[in-house]
């Protein structure tokens, strides 16, 4: 049984530029056809030359699909690692990496208001396998060291920023608290998204992504990766995605793919918008309160501006009147669909209090009930700013 999984012109786009490597990286023109773009190789198995004859290693898609490796080799050249793997969504992603670097007794650090089905996962599936967590808030490096059990810990997860309170964590910081008690940093960088922020150059061993939001971009797809950056990490998850087995199919690997390359110019509108939002906003005398790592006030703006491109496109706000009002402008907004998720082209509007974040109502992973979230899109800019004015009565 074989662990191959081609990886062709993943080392040389290393030393091009970001929109270059998202749009090259791990492919080369098909060699039969020449055809520009990784087919859809929607086939289970492959015909061998001989018992053994692997073309190019692949054996059975589960173990490796020529437009899952495309996928796969571009992923890890826009973050700058080692190697990628692409699975059937965030979560499976996160699982898959747990059971690669975690045994039944080890302990992990996770952030105080990680994403809920991270939690979830760690809280209901893991630690009835026997792994132990406890939580930390990502932007106090002490805390996060004081979480850490030495010898025990083998993962220190972190999300930089938070959901859905923006929260900044120094990937730099946690990485060296991190390898000081021999545990390994993983960075949840599904809301950044590669453009805006690499946490492997800044120290970190592996990074996940909910591929669903901001690098297939679209809202047409469900899917998530790891990137690491060391060989014996890169065997272990490749030896655990095969095992495991939640990988994506071609269809959706071609989509996620599609997405990425356009991840550049999609995320510096949704950069551009979100910041014309955030100050139409700060204006506004219905809100009070805009919370954007954008903003010079924010908590954790210096760091965020020392290890981020740019701030992003999501934006959390109070509305002033309190709960009712903020159900009222989910309810009022129409070119801001009401919905969850994040980080596709349309611009989206929630309740975390009711709905993304209604699960972890009365423990500490509470949010404000005057909140809203937007997940700002890249409609014209205008068309949305009048929109949140209506909305905002
Ligand atoms: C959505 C999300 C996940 C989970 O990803 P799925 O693709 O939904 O499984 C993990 N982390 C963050 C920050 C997310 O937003």
């Amino acid at each position: 049984m074989s662990q191959s999984n081609p990886t062709s012109g993943q080392e040389h786009a290393h030393k091009s530029g970001f929109e270059t490597r998202a749009i090259h990286a791990g492919y080369e023109p098909d060699p039969t056809t020449g055809a520009v773009i990784p087919p859809i190789y929607a086939t289970s198995t492959y015909k061998q030359d001989g018992v053994g004859g692997m073309r190019g290693g692949y054996e059975y898609s589960r173990s490796a699909n020529p437009t899952r490796t495309a996928l796969e080799g571009a992923l890890a050249a826009v973050e700058e690692g080692e190697r990628g793997f692409a699975f059937a969504s965030g979560l499976a992603a996160e699982d898959t990496l747990v059971r690669a670097l975690c045994r039944p007794g080890d302990h992990v650090v996770l952030p105080d208001d990680a994403y809920g089905g991270t939690f979830r996962l760690f809280d209901k599936v893991e630690r009835a396998w026997g792994l132990e967590h406890s939580s930390a808030p990502v932007s106090d490096v002490d805390a996060v060291r004081a979480a850490i059990e030495p010898g025990r810990t083998k993962l220190v997860w972190v999300e930089t920023p938070t959901n859905p309170l923006l929260n900044i964590g120094d990937i730099e910081a946690l990485a060296s608290v991190a390898h000081d008690a021999g545990a390994l940093l993983v960075v949840d960088n599904t809301f950044a998204s590669p453009y805006l922020q690499q946490p492997l150059v800044l120290g970190a061993d592996v990074v996940v992504h909910s591929t669903t939001k901001y690098v297939g971009g679209h809202s047409d797809v469900v899917g998530g990766a790891l990137v690491v950056r060391d060989l014996e990490v890169a065997d272990a998850v490749a030896f655990h995605q095969n095992s495991i087995g939640a990988v994506p199919g071609p269809f959706d690997s071609f989509l996620t793919h599609r997405g990425l390359k356009t991840l550049a110019v999609r995320m510096d509108r949704h950069c551009d918008n979100a910041e014309r939002v955030v100050e139409f906003l700060t204006g506004h005398p219905a809100v009070a309160e805009v919370i954007y790592p954008g903003l010079p006030e924010h908590p954790g703006h210096a760091v965020a501006a020392k290890q981020m491109r740019r701030f992003g496109g999501m934006v959390s706000f109070r509305v002033a009147a309190g709960e009712q009002a903020a159900l009222d402008v989910c309810a009022r907004a129409e070119v801001f669909t009401l919905g969850e998720s994040l980080g596709g082209v349309e611009s989206l509007i929630e309740h975390p209090g009711r709905m993304t974040h209604a699960s972890v109502a009365g423990t500490d992973l509470e949010v404000p009930a005057d909140l809203v979230r937007l997940s700002v899109g890249i409609e014209t800019v205008d068309d949305l700013l009048a929109d949140l004015d209506r909305a905002l009565g």
